[in-house]
């Protein structure tokens, strides 16, 4: 101790069976603001110990106690009670979201009303799963009820970490299971402030736990774990392929959110200004640490050169900042991990590409993991910065001469989480609609996300889907009854 930001550094707890407990082995590991490099907090380092224990909760809170017998509607009430406990303390949770993931904090308030949002939705949900009378042949009531899956394992990534948590949160509550929630490493602290609400808003002790520490020692013993029943997970590609190989043995059910490299189809009759406002949404909002990040930028040659010129000319502006200033539209990356990688694929774009602006850190800013807003242009969909997540604030511009072109480099990846086409002419714009392989496709915008409809990939974007009601789908068995009608022996034997 001795300096004034090391006074600052605050102890958390995780969050196993209604208390705050430190892990088994009693070790923590530092959690820091990427925009000064400094700690501002100790976390508790989980391992298989603390999952095993955070398990045995849920599994408890789940099969007895009054979890079980809690209805849909009061399911429902937890969920809005959350829901207002969230507004009432967005402040807090924006800053400490915007500290902890170096996000611009007016983006961070977004988050936490989108956030407030999903549970508002889900709440209502709760009580709208239906099951059906199935017509049989036989003189029968066949039915289908939809029940919870049971435990459910959920591991998040750092970009959206409280808007994650919400995702895989508020529909398995609303389906009745119970839950072992993972954080990223480096962004558990919303997470952490929020387990403070569950109780006030009346949810039983083990229907929420929340283990944090690494992938490899708290992560993998969930997605493993014989007693989880179901793994979400959102992150990379190769970890989620370690996931499903992790859930196989005990057959749990998966769904992967496994991010993209989608495409950003410009075409020459689009309307040229917000075409610009799109390109550079797409891909720089939130320093470009998006799964759906329009980082591929296919343009139509006509308008190529003019497009390139306004796109570059455009990002020079973006203010790159600490993330606490409101005129900040790109704060740091999360970590020195991240902003080694993403430097890496800057320096490898200078030789694959032809750079237009950015390609290294604003000059102006001597500590914290800043990155410039980076556009290559005339990149090959072949090169590696065309066919690889990177994950942070960088675009690369390709060139095309029709719609068929477009579609054929647009699916030219094994990615298919979202994509998006910008041209006033609807008949073109639904036929490249319908060409995509793609999760989700927008027609003149990119990014709006909206709970009410639901999010997910094709190809090794991964499978399943969160939001809408698909998402509580995800967490719902389908248990098939027959009732026989018919009081006459069955007369076989
Ligand atoms: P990871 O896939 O490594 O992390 C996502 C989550 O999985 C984290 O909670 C992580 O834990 C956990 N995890 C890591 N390894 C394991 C494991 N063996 N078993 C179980 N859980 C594990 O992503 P990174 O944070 O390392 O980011 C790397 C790249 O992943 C990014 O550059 C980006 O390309 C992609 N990514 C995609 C996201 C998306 O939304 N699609 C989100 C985040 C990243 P912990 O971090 O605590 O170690």
């Amino acid at each position: 101790m001795g300096s004034e930001a090391e006074a600052a550094v605050r102890r958390y707890r995780m969050y196993i069976n209604g208390e705050f407990v430190e892990s088994e082995r009693g070790s923590h590991y530092p959690v820091s603001d990427p925009s000064t490099e400094e700690s501002i907090a100790e976390v508790p380092s989980g391992d298989e110990k603390d999952v095993d224990r955070a398990v045995a909760a849920a599994k408890a809170a789940f099969d007895s106690g009054p979890w079980p017998e809690t209805t849909a509607q009061e399911r429902g009430r937890i969920l809005f009670r959350l829901a207002e406990r969230v507004r009432k303390e967005s402040v807090m949770l924006s800053e400490l979201e915007s500290r902890n993931s170096g996000k611009p904090i007016v983006e961070a308030e977004y988050d936490m009303a989108d956030v407030a949002t999903c549970f508002e939705y889900y709440g209502g949900l709760s009580t709208k799963v239906l099951g059906h009378v199935n017509p049989v042949p036989d003189n029968a009531l066949s039915l289908s009820l939809r029940e919870p899956v049971g435990v459910a394992g959920q591991i998040i990534p750092w970009n959206y970490p409280l808007l994650m948590a919400a995702w895989k949160l508020a529909p398995a509550i609303a389906a009745g299971c119970t839950c072992v929630l993972k954080p990223a490493e480096q962004t558990p602290l919303t997470a952490l402030e929020f387990a403070h609400f569950l109780t006030d808003a009346g949810l039983p002790p083990g229907v929420v736990n929340i283990v944090t520490g690494f992938g490899e020692s708290a992560g993998a013993p969930i997605a493993s774990h014989p007693d989880v029943n179901k793994v979400a997970f959102t992150g990379s590609a190769s970890v989620g392929k370690a996931i499903v190989k992790m859930a196989a043995d005990t057959v749990k059910r998966v769904t992967l959110e496994l991010g993209g490299k989608s495409p950003n189809i410009f075409f020459a009759d689009a309307d040229f200004e917000s075409a610009i406002d799109g390109a550079l949404f797409g891909v720089f909002i939130n320093q470009g640490e998006v799964c759906s990040a329009g980082s591929r930028i296919l343009v139509e040659k006509p308008i190529y050169p003019k497009f390139l010129e306004a796109m570059a000319a455009k990002a020079r502006t973006i203010r790159v900042g600490p993330p606490l200033e409101r005129q900040t539209k790109m704060g740091p990356l999360v970590s020195k991990e991240q902003f080694d990688r993403v430097r890496s694929y800057q320096e490898l774009g200078k030789k694959e590409a032809k750079l237009a602006t950015g390609g290294g850190c604003p000059a102006r800013i001597t500590r914290g993991y800043y990155v410039e807003p980076t556009i290559f242009y005339d990149v090959e969909n072949s090169a590696r910065i065309a066919q690889e997540e990177i994950f942070g604030p960088v675009a690369a511009l390709i060139p095309f001469s029709n719609e068929a072109e477009a579609v054929r480099i647009a699916n030219a990846t094994p990615y298919g989480l979202a994509a998006a086409v910008w041209s006033r002419d609807i008949f073109k714009a639904f036929r490249v609609v319908k060409a995509l392989r793609a999760g989700i496709v927008w027609v003149n915008h990119m990014q709006p996300t909206f709970v009410e409809a639901p999010w997910g990939g094709y190809k090794q974007s991964g499978f399943g889907r969160e939001l809408g009601p698909s998402g509580i789908e995800e967490y719902l068995e389908t248990k098939q009854v027959h009732i026989n009608l018919n009081e006459k022996p069955i007369g076989w034997y």
